[in-house]
């Protein structure tokens, strides 16, 4: 046994042919391991995770002895995905999507060095009279070599590799310079907001605050057209962003939270966020038909408009939905019923059609 790195160790099993031993000689290890032992008074219980390099006895005998521990690498990072007390046999899936994922982050690197990342918009408009529109979502679109994918895909990548830092200050900087353009061209007016969604890590990160006073500056946007939406899963430590959060609102930004009733959000985290906006998830708007989801719905525009927010129900794709959010005293909407995200070149477009529907729902 060797110890490699910090907190890792490499275990050398003489005469051991079959992944079947291994793992009982694995679950052997985990099993001693997590025995409690006393360290300086205190009862202390250690717990490891183990991966595993071969499937079968002939990957021994080809793979060398590198491409054993780069195995072993990924399969106790799939471990320590799990949990702790975990052991994972190496397979070539594992080494498969390990490639995607690095080709796909260094094809990330390359697009936002040639800006391939670009901003698209769905309006926001006013429940009772959708024909006002109150603000646009920037979603950010990414085509890699005519190939579109979705941010589903490369959000979560970014935030686990740390990318998604540049991600953002694109994201804030495309998104305060389109409203400023808008605006000068008298595309839309100044009460008209643009909203844009940061992850957690973002909070964390020092630069935000200034990044996004530097754009607003640059462009000569006030701060209170600006907000930023928060997932409740994705800000989960309230604590430990509340400052940032706090100084934020202070600029003038708004600050909302994203889809709302998905999350782990408490009551106490409610309480605790500056928030000025929620944004009613759209599977709730989905199933709106179904009475306990009506019911949700109320409750969290009731929730929403006790606290001095505004509310925002996503995911609109059907006249009937409309109608029952004005019924519920919803303030604005977004969706497919609505608008798409587009391109910031159609929505001027867009603009001219839509401010004549007034009556979206008897339309
Ligand atoms: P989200 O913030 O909840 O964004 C709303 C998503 O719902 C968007 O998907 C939008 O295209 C989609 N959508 C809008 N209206 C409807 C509708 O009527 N029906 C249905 N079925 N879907 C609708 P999109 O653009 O694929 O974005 C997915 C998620 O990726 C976003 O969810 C957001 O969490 C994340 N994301 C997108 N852009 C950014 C970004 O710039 N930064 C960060 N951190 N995350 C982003
Ligand atoms: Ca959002
Ligand atoms: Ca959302």
């Amino acid at each position: 046994m060797a110890r490699v790195g910090g907190d890792e160790f490499v275990i050398i099993l003489p005469l051991c042919g079959s992944a079947e031993e291994v793992l009982a000689f694995a679950s052997r290890i985990l099993e001693k391991v997590r025995e409690p032992i006393t360290l300086a008074g205190q009862v202390i219980r250690p717990s490891i995770c183990i991966g595993v390099p071969f499937e079968s006895a002939e990957q021994l005998l080809t793979d060398g002895a590198d491409r054993l521990i780069a195995n072993a690498d990924l399969a106790l990072l799939v471990a320590k995905g799990r949990g702790s007390g975990e052991v994972e046999i190496f397979n070539n899936q594992m080494a498969r999507s390990a490639t995607e994922r690095l080709s796909l982050l260094s094809a990330m690197g390359e697009s936002i060095e040639n800006n391939d990342f670009v901003l698209h918009f769905q309006p926001i408009v006013d429940v009772v009279d959708p024909a006002r529109l109150r603000g646009f979502e920037g979603l950010l679109r990414w085509e890699n070599q005519g190939r579109p994918i979705g941010p589903d895909v490369f959000i979560p990548l970014a935030e686990r590799s740390g990318v998604i830092g540049r991600l953002t200050s694109i994201v804030i900087t495309q998104g305060i310079r389109q409203l400023s353009i808008w605006r000068s061209e008298g595309v839309i007016g100044d009460d008209v907001t643009i909203s844009l969604n940061v992850s957690g890590h973002d909070l964390r990160s020092p630069n935000l605050i200034a990044q996004i006073a530097g754009a607003l500056s640059t462009f000569n946007v006030p701060a209170e057209s600006v907000h930023l939406e928060l997932t409740e899963s994705s800000s989960i430590d309230v604590g430990s962003v509340l400052e940032t959060l706090n100084a934020l609102r202070s600029l003038g930004v708004g600050l909302s939270i994203d889809d709302f009733g998905t999350g782990y959000a408490s009551l106490s985290y409610l309480r605790d966020l500056p928030a000025t906006i929620v944004k009613i998830d759209q599977s709730f708007t989905r199933n709106i038909a179904d009475v306990r989801d009506r019911s949700l719905i109320a409750a969290s525009i009731a929730m929403g408009h006790q606290l001095g927010m505004e509310v925002i129900a996503e995911g609109v794709e059907t006249t009937d939905q409309l109608a029952r959010l004005v019924e519920l005293g919803c303030d604005m909407a977004q969706g497919y019923l609505i608008s798409r995200p587009m391109a910031a070149a159609a929505v001027p477009i867009w603009i001219a059609e839509h401010t004549t529907m007034h009556d979206l729902v008897n339309a």
